[in-house]
């Protein structure tokens, strides 16, 4: 990918990170940024974050800045520095030490050398230097890289992914936010290193691959890097290839999934993971008809199940879990377009995790043949609907019920169970749309029925 306007102008770095930069170089010490937020101010992004890099030891830093910095992580030379209102961090050139877990250095040490400190970082393009005029330090050339659109590791792919495996997540990231191309050797030893990413923490895996998902060209790279995933999520593996032999696919399991993911609107990492792992049940499930038609039942409760023990190996949160499971539970349900069946599923799921629902259809729908069918006119028709319900404010929950239990008690209902019968049986009268939710209307409905304590015994 060939990349222009390259340009770029002091103004465009932050203010706080330019006052910084140019306080440490009035003290006589060099300053650079360095990192993300010159690769990305270099492709005309917004940086989210500002990283200085300076040759001033950390006291040294300390006392350029007195009263304004606080050593958040003095063992690998961080000063934080506030400066108009922001938080900058200051880092000392360094070294690291060797790495024995391939996750941490053993320890880092000091150095005055700029181009030291930027052979220890992962790839080319996050490893320019650019001070407060804008001229740029890059001896591995990863302005080149940027230009060309290319993620190169520095210097010897296989050790720098060795020395730490989630670099190998982080490139895979950077492929997915930016669509780069990941050089031959670096490519290669992503393969070759992946099962290396057994060391890593299953919560600093799933964040970089959340991040991964979040990115526009999360597709391609989980299909050219399905092995890697693999290793944290083996699941998936057996849907690459999975035949489906139905009239409604035209895709394997796992090519369905990639484009569902791709299809699903928001396009959420959670989503995305749900679309991806929705039918993660199938290959379990499979069996032919007499016409030799591929059947799968029962693969979505089967592939709830899976979904959830994968998010809770890779320490998502319980809302994260509860939803995925949710979703890929109910993934085969069918939405009912008539009033009263969507009110049912109102009560049942509640508006936004319907929404959701709906959502994962469409996209499910989308990835499947459409010379066969096309769902996404029902699914037009199922949210006008619902956009109708709730602008009535329609009751669909038991606390949106006009009368609650001391109404009924003062009705005559008798303390016990039956307070919560005779609720449950108004509430299903509203949804059944057999008496209006008001307070008269259905006190009246409770006389008539087989609640009223005057018929009773
Ligand atoms: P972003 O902040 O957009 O996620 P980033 O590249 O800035 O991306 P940070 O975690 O902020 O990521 O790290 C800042 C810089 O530190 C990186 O650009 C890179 O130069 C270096 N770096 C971060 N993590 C590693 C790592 N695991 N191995 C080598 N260098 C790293
Ligand atoms: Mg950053």
């Amino acid at each position: 990918m060939q990349r222009e306007n390259m340009r770029f102008s002091e103004k465009n770095i932050q203010p706080a990170a330019l006052a910084v930069l140019k306080t440490l170089e009035s003290a006589g010490f060099e300053a650079w940024l360095v990192g993300g937020c010159v690769r990305d101010l270099l492709l005309g992004l917004q940086p989210h974050d500002w990283d200085v890099t300076t040759n001033a030891l950390p006291e040294e830093v300390m006392s350029v800045f007195p009263g304004h910095s606080i050593p958040t992580g003095l063992q690998h030379g961080t000063v934080s520095v506030r400066a108009l209102g922001e938080t900058i961090e200051v880092t000392t050139y360094r070294v690291d030490g060797a790495y024995f877990d391939h996750r941490h250095p053993s320890g880092v040490t000091f150095t005055r050398s700029l181009s030291e400190d930027l052979r220890r970082r992962d790839l080319t393009v996050n490893a320019i230097a650019m001070d407060a005029r804008g001229k740029r330090f890059d001896p591995f050339e990863g302005e080149r890289d940027l230009t060309a659109g290319v993620l190169r590791c520095v210097e010897d792919p296989v050790r720098r992914y060795r020395e730490d495996a989630l670099r190998i997540m982080r490139t895979l990231r950077f492929a997915s936010r930016l669509g780069f191309e990941v050089e031959g050797r670096t490519a290669a030893a992503i393969h070759s290193e992946k099962e290396l990413l057994g060391n890593i923490a299953a919560e600093r895996i799933r964040e970089e691959w959340f991040r991964l998902l979040s990115g526009a060209h999360f597709a391609p790279v989980m299909r050219e890097y399905t092995d890697v995933f693999g290793v944290f999520c083996p699941e998936m593996l057996p849907m690459v290839g999975f035949r489906q032999n139905n009239p409604h696919h035209i895709y394997d399991v796992f090519e369905h999934c990639l484009h569902a993911a791709e299809a699903v609107r928001p396009p959420t990492a959670i989503l995305r993971l749900t679309m991806l792992l929705h039918d993660v049940g199938k290959p379990l499930c499979y069996t032919e008809d007499a016409q030799g038609v591929g059947h799968f039942y029962a693969h979505a409760e089967i592939g709830a199940e899976m979904a959830g023990r994968i998010a809770q190996r890779l320490k998502c949160s319980n809302e994260e879990i509860e939803l995925l499971t949710c979703l890929v539970k109910n993934h085969d349900m069918l939405i009912p377009n008539t009033r009263k069946g969507l009110r049912r599923a109102l009560s049942r799921f509640g508006e936004e995790r319907l929404r959701e629902l709906i959502a994962v259809k469409r996209a499910d729908d989308l990835a499947q043949n459409h010379a066969v069918h096309d769902y996404q006119s029902y699914f037009d028709e199922v949210e006008r609907l619902l956009g109708e319900l709730l602008e009535e404010e329609v009751c669909f929950s038991l606390k949106q019920l006009a009368v609650d239990g001391r109404d009924l008690l003062k009705a005559g209902i008798p303390q016990g169970p039956q307070v919560g019968e005779a609720l449950a049986y108004l509430f299903n009268e509203v949804l059944e749309e057999r008496v209006i939710n008001e307070r008269e209307a259905l006190l009246t409905a409770l006389k008539k029925s087989r609640y009223d304590l005057q018929k009773r015994p």
